[in-house]
């Protein structure tokens, strides 16, 4: 099966997560046992996919009347369309074709490969190139797979992925949305973004299909819709994992929204006592050593938002990421957006909220967690 790293265990719990769904799913299931199949009663799909856990589920008056069995699996198919399109690897992966292909040879792309392509373009840009889909070159010399390590790559060997990085170098046609590369061995990573377009697609087709009330999460990346069913309007509880251990460190509420969390603890390696995670700073050639050990970022309506934001934050850190909420908050997140920013200090974690409100000034505050 395509995997977006491979060779790495799947993680089964993301750094945000649905808390007690299941619980709830299991009362609802109680109540509506016996009442047969078209009840419309809670279905809850897990499954394997982009190198982590999938989770899609439909509870009890979710609004997809006949057949909510149908509706998820087709939510389903969606990410699975995704993850074999945009994984690095499998031979109908538009990405592996793309990245396997030399100089100037135009390579035609999935309408879907070219929307991501497109916005993770665009966040290059907005955010001063702190996002780049083209870091493949570099990522690929270290494996982060967890573990303390001596092997370190050469001067050249570093030199040479260097020059072969640089989202300007991503040549693009609209008419008939083909690819090509300015310079060889150029590398397309959509791994900053793919998750959250995914975990959108899924949910626009459970909305196709009726649904007023869902969750998406694709490795800890949620999408939400509508709250849970029922007169009370009560919301979706999430949690946030303390970046240093297993606990929860923080919940939060959501009714309609999207979440998706990067952060250092869960892809890294560490050489020289240093910690290095698996986002490449594009300024320095370089993974990241001295990010925020995790960024959250909770978004009115786009799970792609989240996801390329809260990579983009842990390449911007608390001074240069916090510059540029304020850059964007009329624009870009004008809709609204919150940001959790964990960092990890010598004397405990830090927390620093971003919020930008319905007037689009932005709020800023920061203190020392228990965790
Ligand atoms: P996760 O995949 O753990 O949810 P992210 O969404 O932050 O975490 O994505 C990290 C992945 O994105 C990396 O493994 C790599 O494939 C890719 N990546 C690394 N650095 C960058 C960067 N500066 N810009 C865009 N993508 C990146
Ligand atoms: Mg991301």
């Amino acid at each position: 099966m395509p995997n977006f790293d491979a060779g790495l265990r799947p993680r089964s719990i993301g750094r945000t997560f649905i808390i007690a769904a299941f619980a709830m799913m299991l009362g609802y299931y109680l109540s509506s046992a016996g009442r047969g199949w078209f009840s419309g009663g809670p279905v809850v799909r897990d499954f394997e996919t982009m190198n982590t856990y999938g989770r899609i589920t439909l509870p009890e008056g979710s609004g997809v009347g006949i057949d909510p069995e149908l509706a998820v699996a087709e939510a389903e198919a969606a990410v699975a369309r995704v993850n074999t399109l945009m994984s690095p690897f499998g031979e109908a992966s538009d990405v592996k074709r793309l990245n396997d292909s030399p100089a100037g040879v135009w390579v035609s792309v999935d309408p879907l490969t070219w929307r991501v392509v497109m916005e993770s373009l665009r966040w290059h840009r907005l955010s001063g190139g702190a996002f780049d889909p083209t870091i493949g070159p570099v990522k690929r010399l270290f494996t982060f797979d967890g573990r303390e390590t001596e092997a370190w790559p050469s001067d050249e060997a570093l030199a040479d992925a260097r020059s072969r990085v640089g989202a300007d170098k991503l040549r693009f046609e609209r008419e008939g949305m083909r690819l090509s590369w300015a310079v060889d061995g150029m590398r397309l990573d959509l791994g900053a973004i793919a998750k959250g377009f995914a975990a959108d697609l899924a949910m626009e087709s459970l909305i196709r299909n009726g649904a007023r009330h869902a969750l998406v999460d694709i490795g800890g990346e949620l999408r939400a819709i509508g709250g849970k069913p029922g007169d009370a309007g009560e919301p979706w509880r999430a949690g946030i994992r303390h970046p240093r251990d297993d606990d929860v460190i923080e919940r939060f509420e959501m009714v309609d929204g999207a979440v998706a969390t990067s952060g250092d603890y869960e892809r890294f390696f560490l050489h020289n006592g240093v910690r290095y995670e698996h986002i490449i700073d594009p300024r320095t050639g370089m993974p990241l050593t001295e990010g925020p050990a995790s960024v959250t970022v909770i978004h009115p309506s786009s799970c792609l938002a989240s996801d390329a934001l809260a990579t983009t934050l842990c390449v911007l850190g608390e001074r240069d990421g916090e510059a540029f909420i304020r850059e964007q908050s009329l624009g870009l997140f004008s809709s609204g957006v919150r940001v959790i920013m964990l960092l990890a200090e010598e004397d405990g974690v830090r927390r620093v909220e971003m919020v930008v409100n319905a007037e689009g000034g932005v709020e800023v505050s920061s203190s020392m967690t228990d965790g």
